[in-house]
């Protein structure tokens, strides 16, 4: 069965910056959760930010894969740099993915790490960019294909279109066929 990396504040985890979640109710989520698809993540608390913790932006709104590049950093309102954290947090949301087979997620919109449509421009100042999150932007590079949270059935549609088939390994001791 196919699985899917999934934001913890969305399924009511209270991992957010200002201690708080953002359960989604959705169908589509209630179904997934029934049918055990969902492989939990919160890359800021993966890379070990606190709860709560500081807001933070992308400086610039210059995108996950500016971050990823070295081009930009990640800093909190007071001006402190969390970009190692956001980095690490990053490479423990794309390597649980790797090791669970995962090839799709959906994260929470907006967010430095998580967003995948928009993210904040960096000024605290609730002005909006076009861009991908730190994690979304690995992710993506690593080709699995991510999702925000107003993109439920489009998100199914896609992890049902990969099929549930799980990968067919011949034991060591079974004849193989030609
Ligand atoms: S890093 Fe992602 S999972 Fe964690 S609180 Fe922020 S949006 Fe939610």
């Amino acid at each position: 069965m196919q699985l899917i990396l999934v934001s913890a504040c969305l399924l009511g985890e209270a991992v957010r910056y200002n201690g708080l979640d953002r359960r989604s109710s959705h169908a589509v989520l209630v179904r997934w959760i029934e049918e055990r698809r969902i492989v939990p993540i919160c890359p800021e608390v993966a890379g070990g930010l606190l709860v709560p913790r500081p807001p933070a932006e992308i400086v610039g709104g210059a995108g996950g894969g500016a971050v990823l590049r070295g081009a930009s950093t990640v800093v909190t309102d007071g001006g402190v740099d969390v970009t190692d954290a956001f980095r690490r947090g990053a490479e423990v949301a794309l390597s649980t993915a790797l090791a669970r087979g995962v090839r799709v997620a959906l994260l929470k919109e907006g967010s430095p790490s998580c967003g995948s449509g928009y993210i904040y421009d960096g000024t605290f100042s609730g002005s909006r960019r076009d861009g991908l999150g730190v994690t979304a932007a690995l992710l993506q590079s690593a080709g699995i294909r991510v999702f925000s949270e107003h993109q439920f059935e489009d998100a199914d549609r896609y992890l049902r279109s990969l099929g549930d088939a799980p990968a067919v390994v011949p034991a060591e001791d079974e004849p193989r066929r030609s």
